[in-house]
């Protein structure tokens, strides 16, 4: 069975960048890049990240504000700030080498059991089997497992070790990666293409892709918020968003929730008095639109304002006034990006 598998991803292997190296600095941040995100996405992203870093050792004299600059727009900012924080753990406690023992790597901020366990079987052949999504899934259907629960997973992890014990641990886990990808799709199982349909308990059944059976994700909660682009002359104020808070260390216009019983602009003035003790005039209105995060949504109206005379920002938050041809040099959430594009529109159509 294992021979199978592994002629069949020698053929039909994905020409993805970080399948061309066995550098675990590469290979953890294209796995740290891929949580939650496609890899197509992921692509650019990667390139451009190994373009300006190309060894470990430039990372950790990166600044985190650089970092997430080239984040930018790929989503869950914690993944890009643990990881530069695991850099300089490394650089401080082990001399600079990324470790090789599980034990030590998985203990590092954003790692744990998956991305060490496929780092190092790639990277230097460990028998670790990494359970993503997709291993997950090839296996409850070859296992025939209808529930993901943690007797379930030990029964994968331990299935997957014994095929590893004759070596190809990374082969082995890119092959049921790219299996589970490219065959054994969530909603469509393509068996007559898959090279251990002979192996499979799920085929049987007449109906593979019933195998885990997904759990319905609950719905997300929608939130109505306003934001100011508060205009000084020809420069508008944006505020660093606290490295605690969802999307902390990105840039942001002042604004927030509408609360119960307020109009837009009400909501405006308020947040914007709150958020920096400036009082302002709202002028006109630049546009809404629906974001959606993965844990809830928010329709956004942004407003331009202007500061009321001899109004002084009071705030801790760091903040800086900047043009809008300075953008680039800061990271903002994708939202933001919108209203980028939507004042960018205004100005065109004069
Ligand atoms: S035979 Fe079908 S269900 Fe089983 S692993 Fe292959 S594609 Fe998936």
């Amino acid at each position: 069975m294992v021979q199978s598998l592994l002629r069949w991803y020698k053929i039909n292997k994905r020409d993805i960048p970080w399948r061309q190296t066995k550098d675990p600095y590469k290979i953890w941040l294209s796995e740290v890049m891929l949580q939650q995100t496609q890899v197509e996405t992921v692509i650019p992203y990667y390139k451009q990240w190994i373009k300006k870093y190309p060894t470990f050792t430039d990372v950790m004299q990166a600044k985190e504000s650089d970092l997430l600059k080239l984040w930018e727009g790929l989503g869950y900012y914690n993944r890009c700030r643990n990881f530069h924080k695991a850099v300089n753990n490394i650089a401080n406690d082990h001399d600079g080498k990324i470790p090789d023992l599980m034990g030590d790597f998985k203990k590092l901020p954003g790692v744990g059991d998956y991305i060490s366990s496929a780092v190092l079987s790639i990277s230097s052949g460990q028998n670790l089997p990494a359970l993503d999504g997709n291993i997950i899934r090839v296996l409850s259907r070859v296992l025939r497992k209808k529930k993901v629960s943690p007797h379930n997973r030990k029964i994968i992890h331990n299935h997957i070790l014994k095929w590893m014990k004759y070596g190809h641990a990374g082969d082995i886990n890119e092959a049921l990666m790219d299996l589970g990808s490219i065959v054994c799709r969530p909603n469509q199982a393509h068996c007559h293409e898959c090279p251990i349909t002979e192996f499979c308990g799920a085929v049987a059944t007449g109906n593979p892709e019933t195998y885990p059976k997904i759990l319905t994700k609950k719905k997300t909660p929608e939130y109505d918020v306003v934001t100011g682009i508060i205009w000084k002359n020809d420069k508008f104020l944006i505020m660093l968003r606290e490295n605690k808070k969802h999307l902390g260390g990105l840039w942001e216009f002042p604004g927030g929730k509408i609360k119960n019983g307020e109009n837009k602009t009400k909501a405006l003035e308020r947040e914007i008095r709150e958020e920096c003790g400036l009082n302002v005039d709202i002028e006109n209105q630049i546009g809404s639109f629906k974001h959606v995060y993965s844990h809830f949504s928010i329709n956004m109206t942004s407003f331009h304002c202007t500061a009321k005379n001899g109004s002084l920002v009071t705030t801790q938050q760091k903040h800086q006034w900047i043009k809008l041809s300075q953008i680039d040099n800061f990271a903002f959430p994708k939202a933001n990006h919108k209203i980028f594009s939507l004042m960018n529109e205004m100005r065109r159509n004069g």
